[in-house]
């Protein structure tokens, strides 16, 4: 999608910090990281958002958990991590194209608030 931010990084527009890339994923360090090691993974596709998984697309969101269970292991994340997606106006989302937070290396509250 031409005017979407995350497909411009993606396609190496807009620089970004590569963590870990495939032939359906691409991750990179969050702008404004919210914990020590602060990661955004990306399909490689043009997905608005978590509301927009269908079985046509559902194969990027196991090729997603796949990455983040490399990144955890390449990191050396041993002690604990956690991924978050931000969904529509109530859940947080500012970016319109699907994306999961890899947060890890500090204590995380939880509930979240
Ligand atoms: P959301 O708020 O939609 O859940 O997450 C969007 C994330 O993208 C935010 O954590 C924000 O810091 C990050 N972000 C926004 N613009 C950029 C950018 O240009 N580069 C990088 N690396 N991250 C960005
Ligand atoms: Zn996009």
């Amino acid at each position: 999608m031409d005017d979407c931010l995350f497909c411009k990084i993606i396609k190496g527009e807009i620089p970004s910090t590569k963590v870990y890339e495939d032939d359906f994923v691409y991750a990179f360090l969050d702008i404004a990281p919210q914990a020590p090691f602060h990661a955004v993974i990306v399909p490689k596709a043009h997905i608005a958002s978590a509301a927009e998984i269908d079985e046509n697309n559902s194969v990027y969101v196991s090729k997603i958990y796949e990455a983040v269970a490399k990144i955890a292991k390449k990191e050396n994340l041993e002690k604990g991590f956690r991924v978050v997606t931000n969904c529509g106006e109530d859940g947080g989302q500012t970016v319109g194209h699907l994306h999961f937070h890899l947060l890890a290396r500090r204590y995380l509250q939880w509930p979240p608030g």
